[in-house]
């Protein structure tokens, strides 16, 4: 067998243009243009080029892009203002505290003063609530980039075998929490987990995010099983096989033969990223416009 490749770039460009086509209809609707404030502490290149690649994303969909940057010895104090700021600013739809964050400062606790509202990466303690009680909220953008990915190809969540190797706060228990709401009956591997190659051998989905190359081996995989791979390992071009030097969790040769479909690494999940911060900023804005305008929000909700 020889599986299915699933092509993230693709699906996050019609994700990306539909929130543009979204963008627009709500600036028609309520005057007010949606805005993404990225606050970048200190001058990591790597998080400097995410935070790049985000702002650029955002002016392609016609939404504003606030760039808010300050020194890396900056003081909790300093940072928590910036946040309250930006909280408080209208224009300001959605907030994102670049991670991690240098030196001293305490990266989970300055992201839970980010209004729960404006809190476009799902990460304060509000939004991970309501995910676990199954209330709407603002969810984390890389697991909602991977419900996406299964939606676009149709892949059958009701009832499956989902198995997720990696239990990090960022990704792996929100993605156990979506899969579980999507009805899959879903187990959670971790560092301690005992023999991990069956585990994942029982998945009908599984998903790696992990950070180590090429873990899931051929034999970790059922036929016919689905397989994302969220991991980013940064090896030598000559390491990897390829020019960019990234490679996933999952040994992608090996397992797209008995796979039924898998993402690449690159191409796969990390372009869905952006995509989904972009969809849950448009998401945040129309929130405020209703909280802001109830009578306008009223109507729409009775007609
Ligand atoms: P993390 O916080 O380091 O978590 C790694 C998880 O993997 C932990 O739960 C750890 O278990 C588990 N683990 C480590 N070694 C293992 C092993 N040998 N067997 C089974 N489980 C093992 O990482 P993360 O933030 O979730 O990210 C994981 C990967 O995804 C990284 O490569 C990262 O770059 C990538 N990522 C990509 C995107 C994207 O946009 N594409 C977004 C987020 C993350 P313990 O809990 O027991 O330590």
């Amino acid at each position: 067998m020889s599986a299915k490749i699933i092509d993230g770039k693709a699906i996050a460009a019609r994700v990306r243009e539909q929130v543009a086509l979204e963008v627009e209809e709500l600036v028609r609707e309520t005057g007010r243009r949606p805005g993404l404030a990225t606050v970048l502490v200190g001058d990591d290149p790597g998080s400097a080029v995410y935070v790049a690649g985000k702002q650029r994303a955002c002016q392609e969909v016609g939404m504003q892009a606030f760039d808010r940057r300050l020194e890396a010895d900056s003081s909790a104090e300093r940072v928590a203002e910036e946040l309250h700021a930006l909280n408080a600013d209208e224009a300001v739809s959605g907030v994102l505290l670049q991670l991690p964050l240098p030196g001293e400062l305490d990266g989970a606790e300055l992201t839970s003063l980010i209004s729960p509202a404006k809190d476009v990466d799902g990460l304060t303690p509000v939004n991970v609530g309501l995910l676990s009680i199954g209330r709407d909220g603002l969810r984390p953008c890389t697991p909602l980039g991977v419900m996406e990915l299964l939606r676009d190809t149709g892949v059958e969540l009701e009832g499956a075998e989902a198995v997720v190797v990696g239990r990090s706060n960022l990704f792996g228990k929100p993605m156990a929490q979506l899969l579980l709401a999507a009805n899959a009956t879903v187990t959670s591997c971790h560092s301690r987990t005992r023999d991990l190659r069956a585990v994942c051998a029982r998945a009908d989905v599984l998903i790696a995010a992990v950070g180590r190359p090429r873990l899931i081996a051929r034999d970790f995989v059922a036929p016919g099983a689905v397989v994302i791979d969220v991991g980013m390992n940064r090896l030598t071009p000559e390491e990897a096989g390829n020019k960019s030097g990234l490679v996933g969790d999952v040994d992608f040769a090996a397992v797209s033969e008995v796979a039924s479909a898998i993402t690449p690494v690159p191409g796969g999940v990390g372009p869905m990223t952006i995509a989904l911060l972009l969809r849950n900023t448009l998401s945040a804005a129309r929130s405020q416009a209703q909280l802001a305008t109830p009578l306008a929000g009223a109507a729409r909700a009775a007609g």
